[in-house]
């Protein structure tokens, strides 16, 4: 008998998790990807000597990316080559003080002394969240627990409190920390998932052991790498990738969905239909779903869009660590904005990347390539904002680098890159620009994202940020598996 036809819509790091795993499961599987190339917000941009990582710039939970090669009797080292760095992050606050962030606990102390916090509140906080992670790790990421039905069969009633549920994130960090500048850092650890600290859950707190028990990690010549090594991966267990050939429209038949229809107008007919594409973004554009089923959708809102600006300078400034943070005077206020407002917040929390501290070959000589990225709304219809909102917002945010230490950064610019929300949704066609699919908000969807298989067509899959469990890369990498399984036993069960 002939293996079984399986469409994969985006080439995304979800798609390609989930294309492999289903080959390695012994499906027929093609990627239909409408860009040039792979990887989905997983991008690259090389210009005047630079090498700018147009969207993820942090490696964490590697072994997640490894069971990919594992399966196909490979070894990821052999593909992708990464390595730990140290600090994991440089922050910078307004009064001047910097804190390094690393994951040995005499380090950090040492770190946590200089703005007077106790380093054993550190460690208490880093053992709560520990708790958290292996807690939310066993079912909601291992098992890929779609539903509150499936979490508490699961975990049992009895097991709720364990997570918190009564606190924010910012609730369960102030618990353990007394320091403004501690609580700032580590509730920024929201930003893996483009959210706020003051509208997640507690149980988010498991966010900062992914980083300290597992590590942080760089590819070497930039995060392109990753996808370039699957790439390899999937020529060679037989993968076929269509690129530039963009899905628009999925076929349905008699309650199931029958195949796709490329924008060039060619049927593709399918057993199973994976989609990469967002999940409101498909049933509104592929599918054509009604608005009375669309609503239903309503809780899955974005998470944040962000301003992704990429500078070439023609000197360094040493002060810079590989991933730096810097801090608005006033966080609470700057989640308020981006997040309940859906403004451009006057004074924005930013993460700036210069991996040519630590990797020579991604910058010319004695020059730094900054990615500079503060957390933006998602593009909201009701309240529009320009190209020229965005670019004004711009010189702020470079404003506020210069008067942070980047003196004269303006001035050393010598290679310029910027793109908008606008410009990621054009790109990924992600909901309203979106970068980390959807938003974990504790009252508007207890931090669960859509379930990857569809409720209307028992064939049709989900995989990427807008399913659980949510945005950034080891998440997707995981839920592709995760896909695949479910895809396996709903067609042989
Ligand atoms: C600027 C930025 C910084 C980030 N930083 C980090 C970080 O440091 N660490 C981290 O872990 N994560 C980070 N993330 C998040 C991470 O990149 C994403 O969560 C993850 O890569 C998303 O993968 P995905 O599978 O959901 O799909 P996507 O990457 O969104 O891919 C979807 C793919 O589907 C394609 N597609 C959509 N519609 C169609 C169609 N109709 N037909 C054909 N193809 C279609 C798109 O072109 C795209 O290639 C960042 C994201 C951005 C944008």
């Amino acid at each position: 008998m002939s293996a079984k036809k399986v469409c994969i819509i985006g080439a995304g790091l979800g798609g390609l998790s989930a294309a492999i795993s289903l080959r390695q499961s012994g499906y027929d599987v093609e990627v239909f990807e409408k860009n040039a190339r792979i990887g989905g917000k997983l991008n690259v941009l090389k210009a005047r000597g630079y090498t700018f990582d147009l969207g993820p710039s942090i490696l964490t939970l590697p072994h997640l990316f490894e069971r990919l090669f594992e399966r196909s009797g490979r070894a990821m080292r052999d593909y992708i080559p990464i390595r730990p760095l140290r600090p994991h992050w440089r922050n910078f606050f307004e009064n001047g003080q910097v804190v390094d962030l690393y994951p040995e606990p005499d380090r950090m102390a040492e770190e946590a002394r200089k703005v007077g916090e106790d380093p054993a509140s550190v460690q208490r906080f880093l053992r709560y969240s520990a708790g958290l992670y292996d807690l939310v790790n066993a079912g909601h990421f291992e098992q890929g627990i779609d539903t509150f039905r499936e979490s508490t069969r699961f975990y049992g009633l009895w097991a709720f409190p364990k997570f918190d549920l009564f606190r924010t994130m910012h609730g369960g960090v102030k618990r353990f920390l007394r320091t403004r500048q501690m609580q700032d850092i580590f509730d920024y650890f929201v930003k893996y998932v483009g959210s706020s600290a003051y509208h997640s859950p507690a149980f988010m707190n498991c966010l900062p052991t992914i980083q300290f028990r597992h590590d942080l990690w760089y590819v070497d010549g930039g995060l392109y790498g990753i996808a370039a090594g699957l790439q390899r991966l999937m020529d060679e267990i037989g993968i076929p990738v269509r690129l530039e050939s963009e899905v628009a429209e999925v076929r349905k038949q008699e309650g199931r969905v029958a195949g796709l229809v490329t924008k060039d107008g060619q049927y593709h007919p399918a057993d199973i239909i994976v989609s990469n594409m967002e999940v409101i973004p498909a049933y509104e554009r592929l599918l054509g779903e009604g608005k009375e089923f669309m609503r239903t959708l309503d809780r899955f809102e974005p998470a944040c869009s962000g301003l992704v600006l990429e500078l070439g300078l023609d000197c360094q400034y040493p002060q810079l660590a590989h991933h730096n943070f810097f801090y608005s005077e006033r966080q609470r206020e700057h989640f308020h904005t981006v997040f309940r407002r859906r403004e451009l917040p006057p004074d924005p929390t930013i993460y700036l990347v210069a991996a040519s501290r630590t990797d020579p070959t991604v910058a010319p000589p004695g020059c730094d390539g900054l990615k500079i990225l503060p957390h933006i709304p998602y593009i909201d219809d009701a309240h529009p904002l320009s190209r020229e909102d965005y670019l004004a917002f711009k010189e702020r945010v470079v404003d506020k680098l210069e008067r942070m230490g980047l003196r004269d950064l303006r001035k050393h610019v010598v290679f310029e890159h910027c793109w908008t929300p606008l410009d990621i949704r054009e790109q990924y066609y992600s909901n309203r620009g979106s970068i980390y699919g959807v938003v974990t908000d504790r009252f508007r969807n207890l931090a669960f994202k859509a379930p990857k298989q569809s409720t209307r067509y028992p064939n049709l899959f989900f995989v990427g940020g807008s399913v659980n469990p949510g945005g950034g890369m080891p998440m997707v990498v995981l839920c592709g598996q995760n896909v695949a399984k479910k895809v396996v036993a709903w067609d042989r069960g």
